[in-house]
């Protein structure tokens, strides 16, 4: 089996690490955390000291980065990937970022001779845990070839989205659906407490009929109809809800430079914004039934709609 490199020891990529350590690969993997390297370590792993020395024995990296900052400076720093690993080297990054970064990363790469895959991830960690994860991935067929027996090791689906940076274009659309998708179930469980409608029922009924979507049924944000939900577990991630607003952020930012309208994404990023800066960041996304509610830090006026603010 492949020796990977594996970068970003967090909530996703420890245990993406640890499927592929049970597919049979070696990993060698670096975190700028140390208590992250000690899990993966732990989880049969081995310990890079740095970034050249994860590259040097390396078939494939693969990256799990926060945000495109991250990802320029490990590919495109002065010890970067890009200057350190040997030719041949397949790279892969699966944290997920603005299009423009992914397709700037793509072009230094290929201007040094790699191939390179931008490869974001949908399933949460959840998805991450059971080796579930839905790839979706840019980048010539070649390189996506290479990388599909790979992947396959950390998800259930893996898709070829086109040309360099199509992955992020799929992730960032797929997520603005999400963001806003989860403002209106929550604003309809909201809206049937008031009515003395009870959730299950709002649910019993509407998971059959056409409000139906993975919002509710999958990630429902009222305590009760769905368990495994993180209503059930005070809203503990999950997926933070920082990192909707980041990626609410991101569709706003490819709209603005495509020349396409979100009008709604505008608005569930607004909300978003409010939700996280009175200091939910940390809580699971789908937590921000909280301003439907009213219940949040003194109730809905705090959180204005955006239209007001951008
Ligand atoms: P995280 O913050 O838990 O992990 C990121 C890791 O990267 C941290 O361990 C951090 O120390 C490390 N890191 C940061 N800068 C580094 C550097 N320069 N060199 C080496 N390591 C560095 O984040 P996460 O939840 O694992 O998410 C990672 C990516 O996956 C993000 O882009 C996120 O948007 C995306 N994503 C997350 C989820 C989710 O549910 N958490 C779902 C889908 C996609």
């Amino acid at each position: 089996m492949a020796r990977i490199g594996f970068i970003g020891l967090g909530n996703m990529g420890l245990p993406m690490v640890r499927n592929l350590v049970a597919a049979g690969h070696d990993v060698c993997a670096f975190d700028t955390q140390a208590p992250a390297v000690a899990k993966a370590v732990a989880a049969g792993a081995m310990a890079a000291a740095d970034l050249g020395a994860l590259v040097a024995g390396a078939a494939a990296v693969i990256t799990m980065l926060p945000a495109g900052e991250q990802v320029r400076e490990v590919y495109l720093g002065r010890d970067g990937i890009i200057g350190r690993a040997r030719q041949g080297t397949l790279l892969i990054d699966s944290s997920t970022i603005d299009v423009e970064t992914a397709r700037a990363v793509h072009a230094a790469a290929a201007a040094a001779g790699f191939d390179m895959l931008d490869a974001p991830v949908s399933g949460g960690v959840a998805g991450a845990e059971a080796a579930t994860l839905t790839f979706m991935v840019g980048g010539s067929g070649t390189a996506f070839a290479a990388a599909r027996p790979i992947l396959e090791k950390m998800g259930k689906a893996v898709i070829h989205a086109g040309g360099p940076g199509n992955g992020q274009a799929a992730k960032i659309c797929n997520n603005l659906i999400l963001g806003i998708s989860m403002i209106g179930v929550c604003e309809a469980f909201a809206l049937a407490e008031r009515l003395g409608l009870p959730a299950q029922t709002l649910f019993d009924i509407s998971s059959k009929s056409s409000g139906q979507c993975w919002s509710m049924t999958s990630y429902c944000p009222v305590p009760g109809p769905v368990p495994t939900s993180p209503a059930n577990r005070d809203y503990r991630p999950g997926f933070t809800a920082a990192m909707m607003l980041k990626d609410l952020r991101l569709a706003e930012a490819a709209a603005e430079s495509a020349g396409a309208t979100v009008a709604l994404g505008r608005a569930a990023a607004g909300l978003y914004h409010k939700f996280v800066g009175s200091g939910h960041g940390n809580l699971d996304f789908s937590s921000i039934i909280k301003l439907s509610q009213g219940n949040s830090d003194g109730g809905t006026e705090k959180f204005l709609p955006p239209s007001t603010e951008n």
